[in-house]
């Protein structure tokens, strides 16, 4: 994997001095602004603060449909990182990469989101799989959890600031994206006060997830305790029978009508757990992506926690 990233480091660089003799792109000298993101809630963010800004060029990395935690950056990618006007990633785990593509394409036009709000670190709370750790790995330092913008809050935060970055980059258009910033987190904003007075009529507020929890912020919001097969960004996918026992046990005991897991799932422990307990299973989305087919339609951010909110609703009885 190192191997690949460096030849596609190298291809990057022999494509950097092919385009060497072309002046460096800026809003001011072409009118148009590429703004590249590494996942969906990025690329959702940016379209919604620069919506009729024809001037712009909102690019996604990640593919529609797309896992996100096994991205790799292709050398089309790291080309357009490097012409990219304003580069978005996440900064955390899955981003591993960054780091060595920005040594080379220059880091001055990046901003890693997770700069922009206050990281919580990764919790074992209520993860039943014990991960172990990797050995290789250097530091001995917690990991922040990256899944950010599980949270609305840090949603609207992180918008806020990227509006005022663009605001800077390209003043023409400010006052659209100041507009459009706003319409968009008081959407987001009445959303989370529906996810707060929902979640504050329920006296038991355990979700169990047959799945990995990339809820982290999104719990932290609403106080609510998650039990989860593994943790965010996981690479298991299979439960033990030990987990599966863990996770009947926590339905059972908290008296659960569901069981939940995100989009992409094909839900087989969830059906054998909702088999044991009599619970039904419901679809979450974790937003890190979504499918070809919802991308096309133009299905955004707001509508996929909306959707959250909805099935919540329907099933947490
Ligand atoms: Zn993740």
């Amino acid at each position: 994997m190192k191997k690949i990233i460096s030849l596609l480091l190298i291809a990057a660089l022999l494509l950097s001095f092919c385009a060497c003799s072309k002046p460096k792109k800026s809003a001011q000298q072409n009118k148009e602004l590429t703004i590249v993101s590494t996942i969906f809630p990025t690329y959702d963010y940016i379209r919604a603060i620069t919506k009729d800004v024809e001037s712009v060029k909102n690019i996604m990395l990640l593919a529609p449909g797309n896992e996100s935690h096994s991205y790799e950056p292709s050398v089309s990618d790291i080309a357009r990182i490097k012409s990219a006007d304003l580069f978005l990633y996440i900064g955390g785990e899955s981003d591993e990469w960054v780091d060595g593509v920005l040594e080379t394409t220059g880091s001055e036009n990046a901003i890693a989101l997770s700069s922009l709000v206050k990281t919580l670190e990764e919790s074992k709370k209520g993860i039943l799989t014990e991960e172990k750790e990797e050995e290789t790995k250097e530091s001995a330092e917690p990991e922040f959890d990256e899944h950010i913008w599980s949270s609305l809050r840090n949603s609207q935060t992180i918008i806020k600031a990227l509006c005022d970055k663009l605001c800077e980059t390209d003043p023409d258009n400010a006052n659209d994206y100041k507009v459009n910033t706003e319409e968009y987190c008081k959407k987001l904003n009445a959303l989370d006060t529906q996810f707060k007075q929902f979640f504050d009529s329920k006296k038991n507020k355990t979700i169990v997830l047959a799945d990995r929890n990339p809820f982290r912020y999104f719990a932290e919001d609403y106080s609510l305790n998650i039990v989860a097969a593994f943790s965010g960004c996981s690479s298991n996918s299979e439960i033990s029978l030990g987990v599966q026992n863990a996770l009947i046990k926590a339905v059972k005991g908290n008296k659960l009508s569901t069981v939940y897991v995100l989009e992409n799932n094909n839900g087989v422990y969830a059906d054998a757990i909702c088999k044991q307990t009599g619970a039904k299973k419901a679809v979450l989305n974790s937003c890190h992506n979504i499918s070809q087919d919802l991308f096309d339609r133009g299905a955004t951010y707001y509508e996929l926690m909306a959707e959250n909110l909805q099935t919540l609703k329907d099933t947490m009885k």
